[in-house]
């Protein structure tokens, strides 16, 4: 095989293409030496490079050089009069970087010789060429093979045609052949191009359905034809993962259970439907408009209307942006935060840039453009994982809203409906899920999303039952009656009348909490409530919450380009002291990061950013923000006649409290905290409440580090569970901690809604316990079925058990007899 050298003045340039060409075939490449940059990132070539470079791939059957541009060729010039071997046949190719480097190297894997892999290279822009109608495609003739004697019609099976990497495997069978080989499209009927040109071959632009001719000449003809039937026959290998068998179904006709399901013992856990928004809701099924689909592959536009084509993107997507934003000036809160943050995204001008040069460049229809534009940066979103995953999402809504738009379709969208139902949907864009009715939306279920996705924060913002990773929830018929319970996850099918009524009971069953919790022996426990913005008080005082246990600041400013300013902040935070006149009030600095990016603060290519600058390290880098904020909490504070504690998030060492302590001196705030939700918080408890007022366990982020379970992934919830016995014994440490400091260690995270694991974090010693204020009841009347010494019992019995169905079991044994 010969080898191949990649010469350019970009090494980012040459890996790019280089990783092209390879992925055409795949290990059964040539070998390819790049030499690239003149060095210490300087963008240029160097003639000794790309001596080293052919040195490398020599082999007997030569060496192919492509080039970029300018200095490149001269570079590659000088080279070959520094080579130690007069008689290595080296070319330099004329032939384009891209298309000629993808070509060279699919003919090389194949065999060829050095003179047709130059020719191919040279040649590989005609197919192009005479795509796009120039009028003297480099004088070479599109099919240059002799007439064919054998010809046979075939249709593509495969899901996507002829695309790379079956072009690949055609180019390679056929090399193996004496055989002049063409291929035509008998839908667009354009002429045949030669078979052992990839590059020709992926203009032919063949998809799924279509019957192209297969023409040979020479004395292995027939055999040629006989490998292209036999490859396309098998759709190129891609048929088996096309018709992979559909997942287990996750949805179960039976009824609903008093406990959480039965949850798989040891090994790999699996994920089914999660409950991640309690409560129970029955209604008919309505399912959310199924996304547009995606616009057929380019057939490329003539060069005079693409101007008006591309205009046609940028007027889309300014009117999909108008109309999100208009939809955000009706709404308030965590919506409208979300409405505006996807009208952004619409307005994005790389995005639209990246879209209209598709157009301008490659001839795509507008839709084709959009699609490919978005697709390029969800690959990137996917790969990364994830955050930036669960973006992806957000950015297929804003897709399908202009590919609808360009369309001239309705814009894809919740169902308008007055009937009471139930939504399933594949996966829920915030901007949707923001808008939905609740008084009409009975629940949410959807197939995808994890339990602390936009759909899960959003459904429990606004009070509805939601259900996730419901995998086969799409399948369920259009307007069956379901029974669906956001705490276990469980969808009931086609209930019975009995299974109806008793869903409806437990539905106006409402809990209220009279504002003091307490064990049945008078053991006090505050019952606290999280609060994500100024406009979520309103439902923690209606809920009769003692006070405030989490506010989470960062909710306030996730739509923020820029950091507040010192006034803004102050205005926020006294809305929220001044629904609790005389309580206490627990407002956390900025916890930037991870799931809560926030643009004026993190890092966008955090590898990990879990594991990276989030919480209170940001303030390590800037500084100025938490001073900034700590001057706006003390100003709110004086203002407001709030029992105010102020808690950093994501502390991890006894220094950073130490720090934390005195920049609140600083500030003259003194009823300082932190939150204990890493292992070492958690170990080093002890020392560090010798530094603060209070601890606060933010139990979801303590199980994310202590299971190495990243919360987002609904595959994992399993193992992401606070009733896991490494976490609790994690809680418990803290707890003792607290207690022998004689200082509060509340507990904030989503643990504190469960009502039975309530009991057990009361009994592992949590002074208040902090939740959505929907859960306050539930959790209230839970604790006064029990008294303190069977919540202490309980608790031991919890840390001790084997798994968390153990614990859970224990604690259940333990703690209901005497609540019946
Ligand atoms: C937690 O991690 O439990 C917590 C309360 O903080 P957040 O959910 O905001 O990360
Ligand atoms: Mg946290």
């Amino acid at each position: 095989m010969i080898g191949i050298v990649v010469v350019s003045h970009s090494p980012r340039l040459a890996q790019a293409a280089v990783d092209l060409a390879v992925e055409m075939v795949g290990v059964n490449g040539p070998a390819i030496a790049i030499a690239a940059g003149a060095g210490a990132g300087v963008i240029g070539t160097d003639a000794s490079k790309v001596a080293e470079a052919i040195a490398e791939v020599s082999s007997p059957e030569g060496v192919l050089v492509m080039m970029d541009l300018g200095s490149a060729v001269m570079s590659a010039e000088m080279a070959l009069e520094f080579s130690d071997d007069p008689d290595l046949p080296v070319r330099l190719s004329s032939g384009p970087f891209v298309e000629g480097l993808m070509a060279a190297v699919v003919r090389a894997a194949g065999g060829a010789t050095l003179d047709e892999v130059e020719r191919e290279a040279r040649g590989a822009l005609r197919a192009k060429q005479i795509h796009l109608g120039d009028e003297d495609p480099a004088g070479l003739p599109v099919d240059s093979g002799p007439a064919a004697e054998h010809t046979i019609e075939v249709t593509l099976l495969n899901p996507d045609g002829l695309h790379a990497r079956p072009v690949s495997m055609l180019v390679t069978a056929i090399s193996a052949f004496e055989a002049t080989v063409t291929v035509a499209n008998l839908r667009t009927g354009r002429p045949p191009v030669p078979a052992n040109s990839p590059t020709a071959l992926l203009i032919v632009g063949a998809r799924k359905g279509d019957t192209i001719s297969v023409a040979a000449a020479g004395r292995q003809a027939v055999e040629a034809l006989e490998a292209v039937s036999e490859l396309v026959g098998k759709g190129f290998g891609e048929l088996a993962a096309a018709h992979a068998p559909a997942p287990r179904p996750a949805c179960s006709a039976s009824r609903p259970q008093a406990r959480p399901q039965a949850r798989p013992q040891g090994g790999a856990p699996s994920s089914g439907p999660l409950g991640v928004s309690p409560g129970f809701a029955v209604g008919p099924i309505v399912r959310m408009q199924e996304p547009v689909d995606e616009p057929g592959p380019a057939v490329a536009l003539p060069l005079r209307e693409r101007a008006a084509a591309a205009e046609r993107i940028v007027a889309a997507a300014a009117s999909v942006a108008l109309a999100l934003r208009d939809k955000a000036a009706r709404v308030s809160g965590a919506a409208r935060g979300i409405l505006e943050a996807t009208a952004l995204m619409a307005a994005d001008p790389g995005l639209i840039d990246a879209a209209v040069s598709r157009v301008t460049g490659q001839g795509h229809t507008p839709e084709r453009a959009v699609w490919a534009a978005v697709g390029e940066v969800t690959a990137v979103f996917k790969e990364q994982g994830g955050l930036l995953a669960e973006r992806v999402s957000d950015l297929h809504d804003v897709r399908n809203r202009i590919v609808s738009e360009l369309l001239g379709r309705p814009a894809p969208g919740l169902p308008d409906r007055v009937e009471p139902y139930v939504l399933v949907a594949r996966d829920l864009a915030p901007a949707d899920t923001a808008l939905i009715d609740p008084t009409v939306c009975r629940a949410i279920v959807t197939v995808e999303g994890g339990p602390t996705s936009h759909t899960a924060i959003l459904a429990r913002a606004l009070g509805l039952p939601a259900v996730v990773a419901a995998r086969d929830a799409m399948d369920l018929p259009e307007g069956s009656v379901v029974i669906v319970d956001g705490t276990t996850g469980e969808i009931v099918v086609a209930p019975t009348d009995e299974q109806v009524l008793r869903a409806e009971e437990q539905i106006r069953r409402v809990i209220t909490f009279d504002g003091a919790g307490r064990t049945r022996d008078g053991h006090r426990v505050q019952l606290l409530a999280n609060v994500a913005s100024p406009d979520s008080v309103a439902a923690a005082i209606e809920a009769n919450a003692e006070g405030v246990g989490l506010f989470r600041t960062e909710f306030c400013f996730l739509d923020h380009a820029e950091a507040p300013g010192l006034d803004e902040q102050v205005a926020a935070y006294r809305r929220v002291f001044a629904g609790f006149p005389g309580k206490k009030v627990t407002i956390r600095t900025l916890d930037a990061g991870a799931d809560k990016p926030l643009a004026f603060v993190t890092a966008a290519d955090e590898v990990n950013p879990a594991l990276g600058i989030r919480g209170y390290r940001t303030a390590w880098q800037r500084p100025e923000l938490l001073d900034t904020q700590l001057q706006a909490i003390a100003a709110a504070a004086a203002a407001e006649d709030a029992d105010v504690g102020v808690m950093a998030p994501m502390i991890a060492t006894v220094d950073e409290s130490v720090d934390f302590a005195a920049r609140c001196a600083a500030h003259g705030l003194h009823n300082v905290g932190v939150m204990i939700e890493t292992p070492a918080a958690a170990i080093t408890a002890g020392p560090i409440l010798e530094r603060v007022d209070f601890a606060s366990l933010g139990t979801n982020d303590l199980a994310q580090y202590t299971m190495a379970a990243d919360r987002l992934m609904g595959e994992l919830a399993l193992l992401n569970d606070p009733w896991q016995p490494a976490v609790l014994r994690m809680i418990r440490e803290a707890c003792q901690a607290g207690l022998a400091a004689g200082k509060p260690v509340g507990v904030c995270g989503e643990a504190a809604a469960d009502p039975m694991l309530a009991a057990i974090l009361v009994g592992l010693g949590a002074t208040s316990l902090s939740m959505s204020p929907r859960a306050l009841g539930g959790v209230a009347e839970f604790l006064r079925g029990v008294t303190v010494d069977q919540c202490r019992d309980a608790a031991l019995a919890a840390v001790a058990a084997g798994s968390a169905d153990a614990a859970r079991s224990a604690a259940a044994l333990l703690l209901e007899p005497t609540r019946a």
